[in-house]
């Protein structure tokens, strides 16, 4: 199997199967964003406990890049502390936009979004998830 057939099985994966997926109650967080040029919607949840992003919960719709992508960053993000997520973000979007390699000791899985992008027009379906992230640490004054 190529590295990039791997790639798209673990998207795949996550999209046919996503974690984390609804609502999350109690939460002192709630987003809601879109990519208009795709259609994609997300609606995230994050709950803190002191500094660590306790719990992160997602619902969503719209392509297999921008749901799966949302998913990962859930499974990948829960329970750090919420500097560690906010970092983690900001690698993905440096990866997504050419200037960071991606380092697979720091992002596990998360490389496979890389193979995205080859195809600028799905850029924005991955970083969505991401964004909102970035924009809930943010508004929780946890940036
Ligand atoms: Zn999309």
């Amino acid at each position: 199997m190529s590295l990039e057939d791997l790639y798209k099985e673990v998207i795949l994966d996550h999209y046919r199967s996503p974690r984390n997926k609804g609502r999350l109650d109690p939460h002192d967080v709630r987003l809601e964003r879109n990519n208009p040029l795709c259609g994609d919607e997300i609606e995230l949840f994050l709950r803190f406990d002191g500094d660590d992003l306790e719990a992160i919960a997602f619902e969503g719709k719209g392509c297999s890049i921008s749901q799966a992508s949302a998913s990962m960053m859930t499974e990948k993000v829960a329970g750090l502390p919420a500097k560690q997520a906010r970092a983690i973000a900001e690698s993905i979007k440096a990866m997504m936009a050419g200037e960071e390699d991606g380092d697979p000791d720091v992002l596990g899985d998360l490389v496979s979004l890389k193979g995205v992008v080859k195809y600028p027009v799905r850029i924005k379906c991955a970083l969505l998830g991401w964004n909102t992230l970035l924009e809930g640490l943010e508004e929780a004054g946890r940036a």
